[in-house]
C-alpha cells in the first residue's frame, strides 16, 4: 500500500502547511519596518499563546538553549537549587544547573512518576534560589501539578524562583501562570506551535527580571536583559531566525482561527484537541491490553509500556516499516521498555484513530500473537462519542 510519511514523535512534529508556505516565501531583512511589525506582533501574540502579561522573548536555538538562559541569567556559581526530575528532561536541569555551578539539591521521583508536594515542602529550604521542573515530562509521558508545585514554592515569597520547562506542556496543558505565579515558562517551536525546530521562546516574570540584575553566572548570546532591551524596540539583539518568524505568524493565526479570532480561546481548543487525542490513545492501547508508563499521564504524549518479552524497538521499527509512521522509542535506560505516540500541536481525530489502528497491526506482527482487530479503534470511538462538549477539533 501507498504509505504517507507521518510523525507522531513528541517534537518535532507535524508541521502546519499554512506555517511551511509562509516559511519559504519569506525574504524580508531583519532590520527593516516589515520585519520588525511581524516580530513585534508575533511576540504579543505569543503572550497570548502562552496566556501571560509577562514578558516574552523567542530566541533562536533549540529548547535547551531556553533551558540554559534560565540557568545562566537566573543563578550565580554556588548558589543552591532545586531540581524536580522523573526523567531524562529533569536530568537535563541537573546538568545544566551543574555546568554552571550550582549547589543542586535533587528530588528525584521514578520514571513515570511524579513528585509528592509534601516531598517538595522539605526540600525547600529558606537558601533554595530557584526550583527547576517540567510541565510534562517527555521522556515518559508523564505530567506534573505545576499548579500545586507553584503554591509550594511561593509560600517563600520572592526568594525562590520557578522555572518551568514546558516544552511540550505548553498547547496541550491548562495553565494559569501568572495567577500561580510561574516566574519562567519555556517553549520550542518544534512542539505544539506546528513550525520546524529552531525557535525557542520563554515567559519571564518581574521577580525573575530583578534577580537577573544580581545574578553573575556568564552569559553572552543568552542575556536575557540585553533580547529584552532589543524586544522593546521591536529587534532581537543578533540576526533572528526570520523564516521561522514567518511560520510563527502564521501559526498563531492558525490558532487564533481555532478560537474565532480570540487567540486565548484557540489555545484553549487547542488543548482540547491534545486532551481528547490522548485520551483516546490511552483508551485504545489499555484494550489491547498494553500497560501506560506513566502514573499521570500527560495530554503532549502517550507512553505506552512494550508487551513483556518485546524489546520496543522492534514496534517503533514496525510502526515505520509497515505504515511510515514514525513513534518514539524510550530515552536512556527506558529504551526497548517504551514507545511513545505525540498529540502535540497538529494532530486531529483521523490522526488518532489511524495510529491506533496501525497499532494493532503492529502489535499483531512484533508479538505474532493474535490480536482483536477494531479493539482499541474502537475504545478509542467511544471516548469520542461520550465527549461532545470536546468535539471542537482542530480545523485547517
Ligand atoms: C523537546 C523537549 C526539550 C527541548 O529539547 P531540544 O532538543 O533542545 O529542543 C526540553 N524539554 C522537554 C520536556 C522536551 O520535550
Amino acid at each position: 500500500m501507498l504509505r504517507k510519511n507521518r510523525l507522531f514523535t513528541p517534537g518535532p512534529t507535524p508541521l502546519l502547511p499554512a506555517a511551511q508556505t509562509a516559511m519559504a516565501s519569506f525574504t524580508a531583512h531583519h532590520r527593516t519596518a516589515d520585519f520588525r511589525a511581524l516580530f513585534q506582533r508575533v511576540l504579543a501574540d505569543m503572550k497570548e499563546f502562552i496566556g501571560t502579561q509577562n514578558d516574552v522573548l523567542v530566541l533562536a536555538c533549540s529548547g535547551t538553549g531556553v533551558m540554559e538562559a534560565a540557568v545562566s541569567n537566573l543563578t550565580s556559581p554556588g548558589d543552591k537549587v532545586l531540581v524536580l526530575t522523573a526523567g531524562k528532561f529533569g536530568e537535563r536541569w541537573t546538568a545544566l544547573a551543574k555546568a554552571f555551578g550550582c549547589k543542586v539539591e535533587v528530588l528525584a521521583a521514578a520514571y513515570g512518576e511524579t513528585f509528592s508536594l509534601d516531598d517538595i515542602h522539605l526540600k525547600l529550604t529558606p537558601d533554595v534560589r530557584a526550583v527547576f521542573v517540567q510541565a510534562t515530562e517527555s521522556s515518559t509521558g508523564a505530567r506534573h501539578d505545576v499548579q500545586g508545585i507553584a503554591k509550594v514554592v511561593r509560600t517563600r515569597g520572592d526568594d525562590t524562583l520557578l522555572v518551568v520547562d514546558a516544552i511540550t506542556g505548553l498547547g496541550t496543558t491548562y495553565f494559569d501562570l501568572d495567577g500561580w505565579g510561574v516566574d519562567v515558562i519555556i517553549g520550542g517551536s518544534q512542539k505544539a506551535l506546528m513550525i520546524p525546530p529552531g525557535l525557542a521562546y520563554c515567559a519571564v516574570s518581574e521577580r525573575a527580571w530583578q534577580r537577573m540584575e544580581t545574578t553573575t553566572s556568564p552569559r553572552f548570546y543568552f542575556d536575557l536583559r540585553k533580547e529584552r532591551k532589543s524586544a522593546a524596540k521591536g529587534e532581537s539583539a543578533y540576526t533572528p531566525a526570520t523564516s521561522l518568524f514567518a511560520a510563527l505568524g502564521a501559526a498563531l493565526e492558525f490558532v487564533r482561527g481555532m478560537g474565532q479570532g480570540d487567540l486565548a480561546k484557540g489555545r484553549e481548543v487547542l488543548v482540547n484537541n491534545a486532551e481528547l487525542c490522548a485520551e483516546m490513545t490511552r483508551a485504545g492501547a489499555q484494550a489491547l491490553g498494553l500497560k501506560l508508563f506513566a502514573s499521570s499521564p500527560a495530554a503532549a504524549l502517550t507512553a505506552i509500556c512494550s508487551p513483556n518479552g518485546i524489546d520496543s524497538g522492534k514496534i517503533v521499527k514496525e510502526f515505520r516499516d509497515s505504515f511510515d509512521a514514525v513513534v518514539a522509542n524510550g530515552q536512556g535506560e527506558m529504551k526497548g521498555q517504551l514507545f511513545r505516540i505525540a498529540h502535540i500541536g497538529y494532530y486531529d481525530y483521523l490522526d488518532t484513530i489511524g495510529i491506533l489502528g496501525a497499532l494493532e497491526h503492529v502489535l499483531a506482527r512484533s508479538t505474532g500473537k493474535a490480536v482483536e482487530y477494531g479493539a482499541a479503534v474502537r475504545a478509542a470511538q467511544e471516548v469520542y462519542a461520550r465527549l461532545p462538549h470536546k468535539r471542537q477539533l482542530v480545523g485547517a
